[in-house]
C-alpha cells in the first residue's frame, strides 16, 4: 500500500553519511529538512549534495526543505557549556556581555531584549523547561528571578510568554541564507517565526532576487501569526504547525486546537501543512515510540497533514532509521480510517477560476464516483496535482513529469506520488498511452484497472491542463 502522508526527516549529526541516508529513504523519508541555525554554507552544499546522492542510488525522489534559523532568541555559550538554576536564584540576561556566561550571568545573541520586556514579563528558557520572571530592566541588563529551574546549557532558545518581541523574521544572517537555499536549489524555504503576511513577500522578494524558486513555508510559531493566519497562509505555499515554540507562546493546551484548525485552513485555502516538533521524540533515545507519540503522529494524519516532521529525532538521536520505519508504520494505518471526503462537497463551496482547476477538480469528482484505481496528472508545473491532493481521497495520485524541480516538489504533497517521465510525442493520445505503460511496468497498475488521467493540450507548457481520460489499463493495447 502506498503511504499517503509525508515523512519529513531533519538532518544532522545522526544523519550525515551517505550510508545512513540511504538507509533513511529506504525506510521512508520524502523530504529532508536542513536546519540553517547549524552549520556553515560549505556544510550544507555538501549535505544536499548526499542527499541526493543517496536518493540516485536508493532510486527515489527526495526533496530538500532549508529551514532558516529567523529571530531565534538564544542565551550565548556559559564557561563550563552549562549552570543549574534552583527556584529563586537571580539570573542576568546580558545583551552587553561578550565573554562566556556563568552561573549570575549570560549574553544574549538578540540585543533588543532588554528594550521588549518589563518587570513581571514571563521568560521561557529552553523550550519552558525552565521560567523566569523579569525583576528589573538595568541598561542592557534584563534582571530575573528564576520560578522554574533546571539545567541551562549553550545556546539554548528563550520565548516570551504571549509573543511580542519585535525581531523582524528575516535577519541579516538569513538573507545570506536565501542565497545558499537557491544555490542549493531547495525545494522549500520555511521562514521561522513570521509575523505578518508582509514577512513571507519580503522572503518571496529575497528568494527571487536570489535566484530561487522554492515553494515557501511559513513557521507558524509567534502568539501573534494567530490572528492573521489566513492573510499569512495566502501570502505563503506551506504552513508548518512548529509546536515547539508556539506551545511556549500561546500555552501548549492551545497547541491541539490550533494544529485541527491550522490544516483545515491550509487546505482549503490550497496550501500544504507539515506537523512538526516532538513527535516520536522519545525514540530519540529508544527504539520504540510511546503510546502518546503513536496517537499523535497518527491524529495529525486524520486532522489532515501532508507531512509529519521528525526533529531530533533524526538529527542527533540513536534510532533515525526506526524512526522512520515506525513512523511511516503508523501513518499507514492511520490511513485506513480517513473518511473519504468526496469532490462533491468541495465544490460546493469553491469557485474555480481556471481550465486546469477544473479539470483536476472534475478528474476528483469521476475518482470517487467510479471508484478508480489510480489518479494520473501529467504536469509540468505540479499545480494539477496539488489542486488534486487538497481533495482528501484515499485514491492514489501519480504526478508524471519531466520537470526534475516538479519531481521534488511534490515529494511534500499528500497522496502524490513523483514519477519521471519524458514526453516524447506531440500527440497526447500517445503519451497518454506511454505514460498507461509506464504505472503498468511499475506495477502500479494491473490491466482492468480503471485509472483517470489528466493532462494538456500543447503537452510540455505550465497551466495548460485541459482534457481529463477515463481510461481501462491494456484496453488500447487490444484494439
Ligand atoms: P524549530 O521549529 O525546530 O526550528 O524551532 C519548529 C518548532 O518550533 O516547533
Ligand atoms: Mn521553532
Amino acid at each position: 500500500m502506498l503511504r499517503r502522508t509525508k515523512i519529513l526527516a531533519t538532518l544532522g549529526p545522526a544523519s550525515n553519511d551517505q550510508q545512513v541516508l540511504e538507509k533513511m529513504i529506504r525506510a521512508g523519508v520524502d523530504m529532508v529538512r536542513m536546519n540553517f541555525s547549524h552549520g556553515t554554507a560549505q556544510d550544507h552544499l555538501g549535505r544536499a549534495e548526499r542527499v541526493r546522492a543517496a536518493a540516485k542510488a536508493v532510486g527515489r525522489t527526495v526533496g530538500i526543505l532549508v529551514d532558516l534559523q529567523g529571530p531565534k532568541i538564544r542565551v550565548r555559550k556559559f564557561e563550563n557549556d552549562k549552570i543549574v538554576l534552583n527556584k529563586g536564584d537571580k539570573f542576568i540576561l546580558d545583551a552587553a556581555l561578550d565573554g562566556l556566561g556563568n552561573q549570575e550571568r549570560v549574553g544574549l545573541d538578540y540585543k533588543q531584549l532588554p528594550d521588549d520586556v518589563d518587570v513581571g514579563t514571563v521568560l521561557l528558557l529552553n523550550d519552558g523547561m525552565l521560567e523566569f520572571h523579569v525583576t528589573a530592566v538595568k541598561g542592557r541588563e534584563v534582571h530575573c528571578v528564576v520560578v522554574r529551574g533546571g539545567v541551562l546549557s549553550n545556546n539554548k532558545g528563550i520565548n516570551r510568554q504571549g509573543g511580542g518581541l519585535t525581531a523582524p523574521a528575516l535577519t541579516d544572517k538569513d538573507k545570506e541564507d536565501i542565497k545558499t537555499a537557491a544555490l542549493i536549489k531547495a525545494d522549500f524555504l520555511a521562514v521561522s517565526f513570521p509575523r505578518t503576511a508582509d514577512d513571507m513577500k519580503l522572503a518571496r522578494e529575497l528568494q527571487q532576487a536570489a535566484g530561487g524558486k522554492a515553494l515557501l513555508v511559513a513557521k507558524i510559531e509567534r502568539a501573534e501569526a494567530i490572528p492573521v493566519l489566513g492573510e499569512i497562509i495566502d501570502a505563503s505555499d506551506a504552513i508548518m504547525v512548529a509546536r515547539g515554540d508556539l506551545s511556549v507562546e500561546v500555552g501548549d493546551a492551545a497547541v491541539p486546537g490550533l494544529q485541527k484548525k491550522m490544516i483545515k485552513m491550509a487546505r482549503a485555502r490550497n496550501k500544504l501543512a507539515i506537523t512538526a516538533t516532538q513527535m516520536m521524540e522519545s525514540m530519540i533515545t529508544n527504539p520504540i515510540p510511546t503510546r502518546a507519540e503513536v496517537s499523535d503522529v497518527a491524529n495529525a494524519v486524520l486532522d489532515g497533514t501532508d507531512a509529519v516532521m521528525l526533529s531530533a529525532e533524526t538529527a542527533v538521536g540513536d534510532y533515525p532509521v526506526e524512526t522512520i520505519e515506525a513512523m511511516a508504520r503508523i501513518c499507514i494505518n492511520a490511513e485506513k480510517e480517513t473518511e473519504e471526503s468526496s469532490a462533491d462537497r468541495r465544490m460546493d463551496h469553491v469557485k474555480f477560476t481556471r481550465i486546469d482547476q477544473s479539470i483536476a477538480m472534475s478528474a476528483l469528482y469521476a475518482a470517487s464516483h467510479f471508484k478508480v484505481k489510480a489518479i494520473v496528472a501529467l504536469t509540468q508545473s505540479g499545480s494539477t496535482a496539488l489542486w488534486m491532493s487538497r481533495v482528501s481521497s484515499t485514491t492514489p495520485i501519480f504526478a508524471m513529469t519531466p520537470v526534475d524541480a516538479t519531481l521534488s516538489k511534490v515529494t511534500l504533497f499528500g497522496g502524490v506520488h513523483p514519477i519521471a517521465f519524458k514526453i516524447e510525442s506531440k500527440d497526447h493520445s500517445v503519451t497518454l498511452h506511454q505514460a498507461e505503460d509506464e504505472l503498468h511496468r511499475l506495477g502500479l497498475v494491473q490491466d482492468g484497472d480503471l485509472i483517470v488521467m489528466t493532462v494538456g493540450e500543447s503537452i510540455g507548457t505550465a497551466g495548460h491542463t485541459n482534457t481529463m481520460k477515463i481510461v481501462r489499463v491494456g484496453d488500447y493495447r487490444k484494439s
